[in-house]
């Protein structure tokens, strides 16, 4: 996918995974992997708050983004 043109979220920190303003706060991200994803200072929407640094927290935020039902979860490289 394309990830120029996505709304990126500025709270995410800097790295390959982000959120974008699509999010409708549902929270399962922040269930799924909360190493990764929290809501943001403003409780506005859910944004990356540490980048996974171990296979584990990639294999997470992975099931993370699989589960977002807005498809609001990107991670820089996806194809
Ligand atoms: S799963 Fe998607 S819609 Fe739900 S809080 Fe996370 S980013 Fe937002």
């Amino acid at each position: 996918m394309e990830t120029d043109s996505l709304n990126r979220l500025e709270d995410n920190v800097p790295g390959p995974w982000f959120t974008t303003d699509d999010c409708i706060i549902c929270g399962l991200c922040g269930e799924i992997a909360p190493e990764t994803f929290a809501p943001d200072s403003g409780g506005v929407f859910h944004i990356v708050h540490h980048q996974p640094d171990s296979a584990e927290a990639e294999a997470d935020a992975e099931e993370a983004r699989e589960a977002c039902p807005v498809e609001a979860i990107h991670r820089e490289s996806e194809e």
